[in-house]
């Protein structure tokens, strides 16, 4: 079939035909049960993902930014508190700070792993900072130790965004190991159906270890309430649809296999890549498995758009993550502070870009798109 030759960005429809049986019985139950919202599979999925992550709570919502409005409502913020976010991130990183009257400070990041480190941290800290925001990007941990031993020395909530790497596991000097989503005080992900577990649909959750914070969060989640008709405080209506925790079930079981076969991906793409010249493969952290939600280049002296107009040439898809850093978006402008210069986000801006990867990928596909990339810069 034509269809599934063609090279896109993901190929949900290939992955579906792979688990179509065990995806579409699933889908089947709900509706033969008819038990639309909050039916048994939405717990069921809540607790498979808490034993696959090794978290004692896991909450299922709407969508990954319903996680991240949700978790910063129960941290019990004050208008006016900062919260620190990096400036290349995805909108919803930063966005919700702003929606509930928070202050975004905004730091700058690791010009190699795109990630927040400590040092860029330390430099936004004020009186006002009452949490942080680290964003595991493209699928590779924050290096998380010295970020939470920073959270401890300056009483910071930490929640991280890990709607781009479930699946990474991140590993403590002491040789601890623990799935990103589950070292702060909160982890927020997304099953937006083309991130690493999505759904067919919109999904999220919101992972803590920390009991009262979980009860909090479930009831913030629902209305604000903890007994039906009894509000005790100002919630939202966020809930992940029961069709969708079906679609879950049946992919969280892959979900190893699918982050293994997106590092294999990345993997040949680097070992092709690596030596030439004008543009840098991505760096990894060593504390962290990577999960390539995204395999991004930095294309060097300006040739980024160029290089995405050839590639597009040939019907090869890139993407440009994120093609301006929050800094520059005019929604925050006047409400946010920015606590050191943001060079690097506003760099990677002007020279990222992504390439396919994704777990139906094949050999043959990568070497169109490498081959293309060597003929650009030969
Ligand atoms: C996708 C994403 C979100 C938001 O998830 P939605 O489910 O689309 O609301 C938040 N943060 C990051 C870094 C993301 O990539």
């Amino acid at each position: 079939m034509i269809m599934d030759m063609k090279l896109q960005m993901v190929d949900l429809h290939g992955q579906y035909l792979k688990i179509k049986e065990e995806v579409d019985a699933g889908i089947r139950q709900v509706i033969e049960a008819s038990a639309f919202i909050n039916g048994p599979q939405v717990k069921e999925f809540a607790s498979n993902l808490a034993t696959y992550s090794g978290c004692k709570h896991v909450i299922t919502c709407g969508n990954g930014t319903d996680a991240l409005q949700i978790a910063l409502m129960a941290l019990g913020l004050k208008p006016g508190d900062e919260v620190i976010v990096p400036a290349f991130t995805y909108v919803a990183s930063a966005e919700v700070i702003g929606l509930l009257g928070l202050t975004p400070v905004m730091v700058d990041v690791d010009y190699a792993t795109f990630n927040v480190t400590v040092a860029n941290l330390e430099k936004a800290v004020s009186p006002k900072t009452k949490a942080v925001i680290p964003v595991h990007l493209f699928g590779q941990s924050c290096d998380m130790e010295p970020i939470m031993q920073f959270a401890e020395k300056h009483h910071l909530y930490v929640v991280e965004d890990n709607a781009q790497a479930i699946g990474a596991v991140y590993t403590f000097s002491d040789g601890t190991k623990k799935h990103t989503g589950t070292i702060g005080h909160v982890g927020c992900t997304s099953f937006f159906p083309s991130k690493n577990l999505g759904c067919y649909g919109d999904g999220g959750a919101i992972f803590t270890n920390d009991d009262a914070l979980a009860e909090q969060l479930r009831m913030i989640a629902n209305h604000g309430q903890r007994i039906k008709y009894h509000h005790a405080v100002i919630g939202c209506n966020s809930r992940l649809d029961t069709v969708q925790a079906a679609v879950l079930n049946a992919k969280l079981e892959h979900l190893d296999e699918y982050c293994h076969a997106r590092y294999e991906a990345a993997r040949y793409y680097t070992s092709h890549l690596k030596d030439v010249q004008g543009i840098i493969t991505p760096d990894e952290l060593p504390q962290s498995t990577h999960v390539y939600h995204q395999y991004t280049l930095k294309v060097l002296n300006g040739k980024r758009d160029a290089l995405k107009q050839h590639l597009a040439d040939s019907g090869i898809p890139s993407m440009i993550y994120y093609p301006l850093p929050l800094q520059q978006q005019e929604a925050f402008q006047g409400i946010t502070r920015a606590a050191e210069s943001l060079d690097n986000a506003e760099k990677l801006a002007y020279s990222v870009l992504s390439l396919p990867v994704h777990t139906e990928l094949t050999a043959e596909q990568q070497d169109l798109v490498i081959n293309s990339i060597k003929d650009f810069f030969k």
